[in-house]
């Protein structure tokens, strides 16, 4: 076949096309509209649908508006007035920035703007059809913007087969509003659907008071905090309410909505026993970090956010909710004022209607990156020494050997991989020979290690769930297992009479086999309750460990080399892998030489 000539794509099928990762639903128009409706400065925002938003969707705000001569730039894709250069990216405080909303969603239905700023005498409205521009005219409208949205997807069929029922795209449409509205308590919001008032949000003082308005008034407990330039603030209603899944959790950072798995382990952690597994409070979250030190410009819809430390925003969350939870009067029997329950104005009626069933387990008292080897069993915070979960065995004290005296790993000098299984160093007084895979199974060991000291080992969602066939009782094994191996980071559910999906794995260990890492774990879990090989936790680290990619044998590139190397400078080394092998060995070059007849 002739090869095929390499084209410029069409704009508007650009455009369609970066719709299909912006735009999948009426849900996700309204999210756009109303942004850019918060960023253009409005405090009054409506929102009206009809048929779950496909037939139409129109958002009316008293922001600045778009001048006359910007109307239809603002259509172009990448146009945007809120960034400029890249750099601008850090610490973008509008949530968009992309320039992208507004094309993608013309390019997929009937679509009109009227705006007008303060100062111009008459408005502008503009008629798009599929990303075309049918007509424009001067009108008379109050300063600020309307967007109508008609007939989305009239014009790519196959989209439009993908939307649900009317009720469940509305529900979407509402969830983005109250996204985007819980954090917004200076904006009134409305939201109307086939003509009938569906959602009213005033204008109010304070977030707490939109949380309370949704959620009800008893029991709001605030706190604030920070730790390791971390700001968290949390208002969160008691356990009793909690709820399934984590849909009424709102969680942020500054003002952005944001889906993140480490934030919700650590709010479980810190409710600890007073939450059954998998139930989450309802409330908000915020985070505020330094700009720089996350990028939400990962995903095109932006709710999921990369973190530079994950585990610093970890410890401050666990930090601030579990001091919230072990204050609050939630599980106290006596109301003694407290700080952190700052609001909470019922709160002389709602003492105590909740007795937590467990024992809860209070955040790490000092963020545990490398732990010393103590014992474990007992964690202090603050006043009270309580102990941490009860199948937690007794550590095994790992010598925690300082560095070699002297020498640092950063003197030496990478040669070459010898045998598939050892890389050579070299440096003045030695020649060094490292275990690849013990080395390896050293720096991961290390890692799983102070995660779990911090409350559990680091999943990492799998993009396919793996399922996993067995037997009956096998499934049952170890769905009876599955709250410790969530710890460990094997996020495990049953999904048939035979048969097991694994979710999540260690994100230290996404290149193993998940079905061996599973077998393995469920096998140290057992031994580790029955007592017949008595796997300690370290026993049971070691063999997670054991799993790690660098197998002997393996082809290591010089930059794996280094960082191996790298790795190894940060964790207090002790020279074994962790089943007590040396990790590497050194042959001073005074030996060498003797050997050779040199000198
Ligand atoms: P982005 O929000 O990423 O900048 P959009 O495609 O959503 O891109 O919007 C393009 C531009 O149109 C915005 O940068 C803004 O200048 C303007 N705009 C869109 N909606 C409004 C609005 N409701 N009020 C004022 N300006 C708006
Ligand atoms: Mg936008």
């Amino acid at each position: 076949m002739a090869g095929r000539q390499i084209a410029l794509l069409d704009g508007l099928v650009a455009d369609q096309i970066a719709a299909g990762e912006v735009v999948e639903r009426p849900g996700s128009v309204a999210k756009e509209l109303l942004e850019n409706s918060l960023d253009s400065g409005a405090n009054r925002i409506q929102l009206d649908i009809d048929a779950g938003g496909s037939r139409r969707i129109r958002v009316l705000d008293n922001g600045s508006g778009i001048p006359a001569d910007q109307v239809a730039l603002a259509f172009e894709r990448h146009a945007t007035s809120k960034i400029s250069a890249l750099s601008d990216l850090e610490g973008v405080e509008t949530y968009g920035f992309r320039g992208e909303a507004l094309p993608s969603i013309a390019s997929v239905s009937k679509l009109t703007i009227t705006t007008r700023v303060a100062g111009d005498v008459a408005g502008t409205q503009l008629r798009l059809e599929g990303g075309r521009i049918a007509e424009r005219r001067e009108v008379g409208c109050p300063v600020g913007t309307e967007i109508e949205v008609r007939d989305l997807f009239y014009n790519t069929p196959a989209r439009l087969k993908f939307l649900k029922r009317e009720s469940t795209e509305s529900s979407h449409v509402g969830e983005a509003l109250v996204r985007l509205a819980v954090c917004r308590p200076g904006v009134s919001f409305t939201m109307k659907s086939g003509g009938r008032l569906v959602r009213d949000m005033p204008r109010v003082e304070r977030i707490e008071e939109r949380i309370a308005a949704m959620f009800g008034r008893e029991s709001i407990v605030r706190a604030e905090g920070s730790e390791g330039g971390v700001d968290v603030l949390a208002i969160l209603g008691p356990p009793e309410k909690a709820r399934a899944g984590a849909g009424s959790l709102y969680t942020y950072v500054d003002s952005r909505f944001i889906r993140d798995k480490t934030l919700l382990k650590a709010v479980s952690q810190a409710f600890g026993g007073t939450l059954e597994p998998g139930r989450y409070p309802v409330g908000l979250i915020r985070l505020s970090l330094p700009s720089g030190s996350y990028d939400v410009n990962v995903h095109p819809q932006k709710t999921e956010i990369r973190f530079a430390d994950s585990q610093a925003i970890y410890r401050a969350v666990v930090r601030v909710v579990g001091e919230m939870v072990s204050r609050s009067a939630w599980t106290r029997s006596s109301n003694t004022a407290s700080k952190i329950a700052e609001f909470a104005p019922d709160r002389q009626s709602s003492t105590p209607s909740y007795r937590p069933s467990g024992r809860l387990v209070p955040p790490p008292a000092s963020p545990a990156v490398s732990p010393p080897a103590v014992d474990r069993g007992a964690v202090q915070n603050g006043d009270s020494l309580v102990q941490e979960s009860p199948q937690e065995l007794p550590l095994i004290s790992v010598e925690s050997e300082v560095k070699r005296a002297g020498a640092s790993f950063s003197d030496l000098v990478y040669i070459g991989q010898a045998q598939g299984v050892f890389l050579l160093f070299e440096s003045e007084k030695e020649l060094v020979l490292l275990d690849q895979h013990a080395a390896h199974e050293r720096v991961v060991y290390e890692k799983l290690r102070s995660q779990l000291a911090a409350g559990q080992i680091l999943a990492q969602r799998m993009l396919v769930p793996h399922n996993v066939d067995l037997g009956p009782s096998d499934a049952e094994r170890i769905v009876d297992s599955s709250e410790a191996l969530g710890r460990l980071g094997l996020e495990v559910t049953r999904s048939g009479p035979d048969r097991v999906t694994i979710h999540a794995v260690p994100a230290e260990l996404t290149d193993a086999s998940p079905d061996r890492l599973l077998a393995d774990m469920v096998l140290a879990l057992e031994e580790g309750r029955d007592g017949s090989r008595g796997d300690t936790e370290d026993g049971i680290l070691a063999r997670m460990a054991c799993h790690s990619s660098l197998r002997g044998g393996k082809t290591v590139a010089r930059a794996e080399a280094l960082a191996l190397l790298e790795q190894m400078e940060k964790i207090d080394f002790a020279g074994h892998c962790p089943h007590g092998r040396p990790v590497l060995a050194q042959i001073p070059w005074n030996e060498i030489r003797r050997r050779v007849g040199r000198d």
